[in-house]
């Protein structure tokens, strides 16, 4: 049974917006499967998102859908249900929330499980995963999934970017990288052209990589007026706003959103209108995904006057001009160089400051930009790929940088067990004490 959860409140029209862009993606891939149009399970970042559209796939996006049960209150069936297969607790729970998911499905031979937070995803004609940063689901969570739908095929590509490394030159390797990409793109489509038996629209897929470059800058412009004192917008509104660059990407309805996005903010900067009633501390969300089901905790901060101007999670885009790229014409180097140059334009930056990496670079440019006075990062239990880093990191930043305060929350993304609001919230309280008597030594 799902518990009764507090909502947040948005401070945005725009975050809003998104519950119910949200629910659209859902019924979209359920009606899609009604309607015999393909459908494929898809996972965010998977650098497919051009190709899809172009080819006119409709998305299922796996993480997305754990992510509503979490923030629901009702995974704890799912992840039951996977512990139940020999699937353990501590393994990534979007993975096991939809993988417990699949195999009630399968239990029932093919039915929706009963009471599907909002209807349930539909069931894939095929599986589009990429392995990269390491992640161990982004390979064996399709893998795993097809035990429970075995008539169900997979493409799992393979997408690398240069490592850093403090004495090279990443550009000198990159074209080993590039070419690596591109092979792993054609083979996307050209298992998709098997399972639909419909060719790429090549001019389509030059117009969507068009459209995407302008929506990563869009996306960029309305997120760096949030530098404005007071912030109008912050992360707890981020983790919804992050919604069209992440699930909608090629698409007019995520670029017009950000466009709105930018307009709705630039008119909160005009009025002075900020997220918290009296903005006193500027922290930034330094790493770690969510835990969906306690995004009020933002709230919490906000009460006490603590915004956060700017966040690492899902920013998975920067302004194509600051990276550099050289003029390509064909359409799947271009989005495998944009991602790429993506990862690796901190490095140079990295190599400058003795000690440092380039995660650390980042954080260290938005709590420049942003005016920063704290750093809270929340470290994941089930997460090992992004979450393993963070203690590092952390460390790193106050060597290299300056000693800054931190926050490290604890707790999960999905597994609600790994959470008590009154020990997060004493933490919290005693953090905003260090920032306040910091603030009362300057
Ligand atoms: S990045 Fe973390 S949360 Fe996302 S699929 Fe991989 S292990 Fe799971």
């Amino acid at each position: 049974m799902a518990e009764e959860r507090k909502q947040r409140m948005t401070a945005t029209a725009a975050a809003a917006k998104i519950p119910k862009m949200v629910r659209a993606n859902f019924t979209a891939n359920l009606k899609a499967k009604e309607e015999g149009r393909p459908v494929a399970f898809s996972f965010i970042v998977n650098c497919y998102d051009e190709i899809l559209r172009a080819m006119d796939i409709v998305p299922a996006w796996a993480e997305s859908y754990s992510g509503i049960c979490a923030a629901k209150r009702d995974a704890g069936k799912y992840l039951e249900k996977a512990e139940s297969q020999n699937f353990s607790r501590s393994l990534c729970t979007y993975a096991t929330c939809g993988l417990g998911f699949e195999y009630w499905r399968n239990e029932l031979g093919g039915e929706m499980p009963p009471d599907a937070p909002w209807g349930g995803i539909a069931r894939p004609d095929f599986i589009l995963g990429t392995g990269q940063m390491l992640c161990d689901p982004r390979y064996k969570w399709p893998q795993a999934a097809q035990h429970y739908m075995q008539d169900v095929p997979a493409y799992i590509g393979g997408f690398y970017w240069p490592p850093y490394d403090e004495n090279m030159d990443q550009r000198e390797v990159e074209n080993y990288y590039l070419k690596y990409a591109v092979d792993e793109l054609k083979g996307a489509i050209a298992f998709i052209e098997k399972q639909t038996q419909k060719k790429m629209d090549w001019n389509k897929l030059e117009e969507i990589t068009d459209l995407v470059d302008r929506t990563w800058d869009m996306f960029i412009d309305a997120y760096e007026l949030r530098k404005a004192r007071p912030t109008p917008m912050d992360t707890g509104d981020a983790m919804n706003t992050m919604v069209p660059l992440a699930f909608m990407l090629g698409t007019q309805e995520a670029y017009d959103f950000y466009k709105d996005l930018y307009d709705e903010l630039k008119g909160r900067i005009d009025k002075k209108e900020g997220v918290a009633e009296d903005e006193k501390y500027r922290l930034l969300w330094g790493a770690g995904l969510p835990p969906w089901f306690a995004l009020s905790d933002f709230q919490y901060f906000n009460n006490k006057g603590a915004v956060f101007p700017a966040e690492r999670t899902y920013r998975e885009a920067e302004r194509i001009d600051r990276l550099d790229l050289p003029k390509l014409s064909d359409p799947l180097e271009r989005i495998a160089l944009r991602w790429m140059r993506y990862w690796t334009h901190w490095y140079d930056a990295a190599r400058k400051r003795k000690g440092s990496i380039p995660e650390v670079e980042r954080l260290i440019e938005y709590i420049e930009d942003y005016q920063i006075d704290g750093v809270v990062f929340h470290k994941a239990f089930s997460c090992r790929t992004w979450h393993s880093g963070i203690l590092l990191q952390a460390q790193i930043l106050k060597e290299v940088y300056r000693e800054i305060p931190i926050l490290v929350l604890e707790g999960d993304i999905v597994d609600i067990s790994s959470y008590n609001e009154g020990a997060t919230h004493l933490r919290i309280d005693a953090f905003i004490e260090v920032l306040e008597n910091l603030k009362n030594k300057c």
